[in-house]
């Protein structure tokens, strides 16, 4: 078997070609396999055609931007994205996460930054859960950890892999308030800035998901100034 095959293959959506070139260099060097493409819409459909790993993705893009590229190939591709903001948008951002993104990092891009948090969300798609965990049960929500499948009242939920990782560490704690400052250090491996909003988004794409109310949430409630808590029953 060709060695390639083995390796991991990041999509890198960039249009500015010297820093692709650059940043694929770099990932190359470190072991992976790195195709660029420039185009927003060309980007799609190859998501769409290819299992790639991960993929990073800048905003500002040829064809369409990079967070309608999200928006769309979300429902069906459940691997890493990370999105290359402008630094110090925060609306950018916002909306990264909100379209789907799992990360966002300002640029100018720093290839080891990048690397380190690739690492970081490729190692969680490879977590194989413990043998003696089959399933997770909170209430009607239902969390197949072999599988990675979830179900709310009986019907199948699509989740991205981060979203999927935050609630299976919800559901496991359920009943517990579970600090902000935990999530970051056990899930994302990062000290808590006490700004960064990533898990207050991603906990309401999953509140979402699993038609909670936003309002007045009965499964994954928000406690003020410190965390979340999965109520046990909802
Ligand atoms: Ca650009």
């Amino acid at each position: 078997m060709p060695e390639e095959i083995l390796k991991t293959h990041i999509l890198l959506v960039e249009d500015d070609q010297p820093l692709a070139e650059m940043v694929r260099e770099f990932l190359v060097e470190q072991g992976f396999d790195v195709t660029i493409e420039s185009d927003g819409v060309r980007a799609i459909d190859r998501i769409a055609r290819r299992a790639y790993d991960a993929v990073v993705l800048d905003i500002g893009l040829p064809g369409t931007d990079g967070f309608n590229v999200c928006r769309s190939v979300r429902p069906k591709y459940s691997g890493p994205i990370i999105v290359l903001t402008a630094r110090g948008e925060e609306i950018d951002e916002v909306i990264a996460l909100e379209v789907g993104a799992d990360d966002f990092m300002a640029k100018p891009v720093r290839p080891r930054a990048l690397l380190a948090r690739l690492k970081v969300h490729l190692r969680r798609g490879d977590l194989a859960p413990p043998a003696s965990m089959t399933a997770v049960i909170v209430g009607d929500v239902r969390i197949e950890a072999s599988s990675r499948t979830v179900s709310v009242a009986g019907e199948r939920v699509d989740l991205t892999t981060a979203e999927f990782e935050l609630l299976l560490y919800l559901a496991q704690r359920a009943g517990s308030v579970v600090q902000r400052k935990d999530i970051y250090i056990d899930l994302l491996q990062l000290p808590y800035d006490g700004l960064d909003r990533s898990i207050d988004l991603r906990v309401s794409r999953l509140r979402r998901k699993l038609n909670d109310d936003p309002n007045q949430p009965t499964r994954i409630k928000s406690i003020r100034g410190v965390g979340y808590l999965m109520a046990k029953t909802a």
